[in-house]
């Protein structure tokens, strides 16, 4: 199995054992602690149909000639998977895995299925992408747009960048509590991320 497919099973495999059903409270928590990034999920979500739908449609969707999935490009965070794996249950996850040990062997995302990301909540790094040409012919459109662009890269932060306490570290944490130890859980073995929380005293 390739590096990237390998971190990526060894980290769904966790979310399906947290999933059997030992860790009730853990996974309470979880739930809790997600509400709010999920409301921004969603809201980046209806954003990006929105604005982008029509753009990606004819660029890419339409010939299949998408920029956005590309093999092994995407960083997935350990909390991508435990959040992704909340919403989805262990039958979903365990057709990751099935992905993963049988790849398409394209030189798209693995995980990039006949209708689309194979995820039910994908990753943050993919559901804020948008590549120069997109932006460009649709900000410079609608100005507006880009300005709740912004407001929504910033919110993402909230969750994602820890100069302060938020929930993507919280959410490994909690795993590693428990025990596990994955090699994505970067908000803990990053030496990028861990200088950003020194630095702001965490
Ligand atoms: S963001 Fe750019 S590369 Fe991605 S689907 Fe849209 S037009 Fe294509
Ligand atoms: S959106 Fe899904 S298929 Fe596309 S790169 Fe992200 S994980 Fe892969």
């Amino acid at each position: 199995m390739e590096e990237y497919n390998r971190q990526q099973y060894a980290a769904q495999n966790i979310i399906i054992d947290f999933l059997s059903g030992k860790f009730e409270n853990e996974a309470g928590l979880l739930k809790e602690a997600a509400i709010k990034y999920l409301d921004f999920r969603k809201r980046a979500e209806v954003f990006q149909e929105k604005y982008f739908f029509e753009t990606c449609n004819t660029k890419c969707y339409e010939n299949k000639m998408c920029a956005c999935c590309t093999k092994d490009g995407i960083i997935t965070y350990f909390a991508d998977v435990a959040l992704n794996g909340m919403g989805s249950g262990v039958k979903e996850i365990e057709g990751l895995l099935e992905i993963l040990e049988n790849p398409p062997g394209t030189s798209k995302c693995v995980y990039l299925g006949e209708n689309g990301c194979t995820w039910r909540l994908k990753p943050i790094v993919c559901e804020m992408f948008l590549c120069n040409y997109a932006m460009n012919k649709v900000f410079e459109e609608n100005p507006d747009a880009k300005l709740q662009w912004e407001a929504l890269e910033l919110e993402r932060k909230d969750y994602t960048w820890p100069d302060k306490q938020v929930l993507f570290d919280d959410v490994e944490a909690i795993f590693i509590g428990l025990g596990y130890n994955a090699e994505i859980m970067y908000m803990h073995n990053s030496p990028g991320l861990l200088m950003v929380k020194k630095k702001a005293g965490l």
